[in-house]
């Protein structure tokens, strides 16, 4: 049975950073799918006669995009949102490290991370990299929430073992065994995937990175995510660490961590040479425009990351970021680039891209999410106005689907989120 979705509809098939015209929109739009995956894009007429006998909803009001793609966002922290006055050392200090500690409780931990799954899903969020717990029983938790819900997840457990808390470290043996026994139970079960997880190198001793590579050899497609050059203080500390490093990155490289598949939260403060390694290394950054900003961490150096082809995507970094919606999160990037001498103008297209497609590429699923071109997942969201709002005064007079983007990624939030689906199955 083949579905037929009438809606103004928008995606980037191609990167806009690099091509003219990658945005591809139909005002009287339709996406046409069966058994999950869909068949067809385009204006509603010409999808429609491609298939007479297909089920047609009628959503004309509301806009189908992709599903988001969050790269970098902490379950534990949905608690400390708002944390107002700090910057990341005495943020992770004072608010962040001691809510993390409670998630030694199960309970705790399992009723944190229902509320997370399920708030991803209600922002239109189908797929996340997402930063794990310290504690086994925490993460055992997230991955059951998150296969209970559908969605598209990877985490695995935080591994430190210095400069946290005391109640958050823990050796490289206990890090290697309890990963692995949750890699075996979790990686490739579903839509499920395993994320190696060090905090950053600030809390890991060259010990517990060598850990990290070595379960990356030891399992196939395994991610890698953690923090990079977010903070100045942070960068300074790191170099105290590891002495023998030119740069943070290369506490990384050392352990054969930076590849394809790894994503890299920040780089807010990168030298030239770090981008470079970055870029031939093919791994991603996570660029997180609302933290950096609540942080005070600085502005991303986008620009510099485009001339270095160091492929990046959007995350929301919850906790210090400042909600779970990528819309607000692409315009916190359209804002701050503006609003910085050197920043990169962005247009509706390359935030969309960034919210979506470059994720997918990023979490190493481009062939199967972030655009609506047929033979991928029918992963989507309808964003509908609710009546008498002020996004729907906007819509009402939107001249083309480009300027409805734009007043979409500046006025829709959550509760603009009408569906969500995977495969074409509800999931919000
Ligand atoms: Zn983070």
């Amino acid at each position: 049975m083949t579905t037929i979705v009438r809606a103004t509809v928008a995606h980037t098939p191609r990167d806009p950073f690099v091509e003219e015209d990658a945005l591809e929109a139909y005002e009287d739009g339709a996406l046409a799918y069966e058994h999950g995956r869909i068949v067809a894009v385009g204006d509603f007429t010409g999808v429609r006669s491609a298939f007479p006998d297909a089920q047609v909803r009628d959503e004309r009001g509301a806009v189908l995009l992709p599903g988001f793609v969050d790269c970098h966002v902490h379950y534990p922290q949905i608690a400390v949102i708002g944390a107002m006055g700090l910057e990341l050392l005495d943020w992770l200090r004072t608010r962040t490290l001691p809510e993390e500690a409670r998630l030694a409780d199960v309970e705790y931990a399992r009723a944190t991370a229902g509320e997370f799954v399920r708030a991803l899903a209600r922002n239109g969020t189908t797929t996340a990299l997402v930063f794990g717990a310290h504690f086994p029983g925490a993460q055992e938790v997230l991955f059951e929430q998150a296969a209970g819900s559908g969605l598209r997840i990877a985490s695995g457990l935080v591994v430190s073992d210095r400069n946290l808390l005391p109640e958050l470290h823990t050796t490289p043996q206990a890090a290697y065994e309890q990963s692995k026994a949750l890699i075996e139970r979790w990686h490739g079960r579903g839509r499920l995937r395993y994320a190696v997880t060090p905090r950053f190198s600030v809390s890991c001793s060259e010990a517990m990175l060598e850990v990290c590579g070595g379960l990356q050899d030891e399992f196939d497609g395994l991610l890698f995510t953690s923090h990079l050059n977010e903070n100045r203080s942070e960068i300074d500390f790191v170099a105290e660490l590891f002495p023998w490093a030119r740069d943070y990155l290369a506490t990384y490289e050392r352990y054969g961590l930076v590849h394809e598949r790894c994503v890299l939260a920040h780089d807010v403060h990168p030298t030239d040479d770090e981008l470079r390694r970055l870029g031939a290394a093919r791994a991603g950054v996570a660029h997180c425009p609302s933290s950096n900003a609540f942080l005070g961490s600085g502005v991303f150096p986008m620009r510099r990351h485009l001339d270095h082809r160091v492929h990046f995507a959007l995350g929301t970094d919850v906790g210090a970021g400042t909600g779970l919606s990528m819309f607000k999160e692409g315009l916190m990037a359209y804002h701050m680039q503006m609003a910085w001498p050197e920043g990169r103008r962005l247009g509706p297209a390359e935030i969309l891209y960034l919210a979506t497609a470059a994720g997918a590429r990023a979490l190493g699923l481009g062939r199967d999410i972030g655009d609506l071109s047929p033979g991928r997942s029918a992963d989507f969201v309808l964003v509908r106005p609710r009546p008498e709002s002020t996004l729907a005064a906007v819509l009402d007079r939107s001249p083309s689907v480009e300027a409805t983007l734009g007043a979409l990624f500046t006025l829709a939030r959550e509760d603009a989120i009408a569906e969500v689906r995977i495969e074409g199955e509800v999931v919000a």
